[in-house]
């Protein structure tokens, strides 16, 4: 099975490789059939999943894999949410990001820093597919106020796990993986696939 998958990124790309490993699967990126992205317009994580997907899926002929992913805070009532890569504003930094989220917790106690990554990840056959399959999952911790550790993206630095006191930052990135909204949201959906494209 031939499938495009909606981003640049190349470590998703490599990440779905693994888990739809040839021959059975041809994951290929978007970037193979146009260069533009679609404007993400949509209220929800899976909603903006399903437009990345169907765009993927109209520019390429392909059946099309799509994510969507961010950061919730309770005490921010969700925010940044599905903002989360622009929360400093378009063409904002992962640091510009960062940044503002610290400043607006200042004060905040560590009962009132929880918050979680949540990640929709979808698959269409087509662009006109009535029944995408959908996976959703997320990964609970907490806002620290200071920033630790070098690996990740994002709010990994200042996102820190609820079973103990490192940040995911601090995570190898095998071990991010097993455990994150993306990985988990990933098997999940492979899961799926495989079920309708039963492999030997
Ligand atoms: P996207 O899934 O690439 O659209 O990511 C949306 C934004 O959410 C990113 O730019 C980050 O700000 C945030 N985000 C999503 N997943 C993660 C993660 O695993 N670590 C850190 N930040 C994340």
């Amino acid at each position: 099975m031939r499938l495009v998958i909606a981003t640049g990124n190349a470590g998703k790309l490599k990440e779905l490789r693994e888990l739809l490993p040839p021959p059975a699967f041809d994951v290929l990126p978007q970037s193979q059939f146009t260069a533009v992205n679609v404007d993400e317009t949509g209220l929800s994580f899976v909603e903006n999943a399903i437009l990345k997907a169907r765009h993927a899926a109209q520019a390429s002929g392909l059946p099309a894999i799509a994510d969507d992913s961010g950061l919730e805070v309770d005490a921010l009532d969700g925010a940044p949410g599905i903002y989360s890569a622009r929360y400093a504003g378009v063409g904002a930094s992962d640091e510009d990001n960062l940044r503002k989220l610290l400043v607006a917790l200042e004060g905040k106690t560590p009962e009132q820093r929880t918050a979680r990554y949540q990640c929709a990840l979808v698959f269409m056959r087509s662009a006109v597919d009535p029944s995408p399959l959908i996976c959703q999952a997320s990964w609970e911790g907490r806002i620290t106020p200071d920033r630790r550790g070098t690996g990740g993206f994002g709010y990994d630095p200042i996102f820190e796990l609820v079973e103990r006191p490192v940040t995911v930052a601090e995570l190898p990135a095998a071990e991010k993986n097993q455990l994150s909204h993306r990985g988990k949201a990933l098997r999940g959906l492979v899961a799926q696939l495989r079920e309708l494209h039963p492999i030997s």
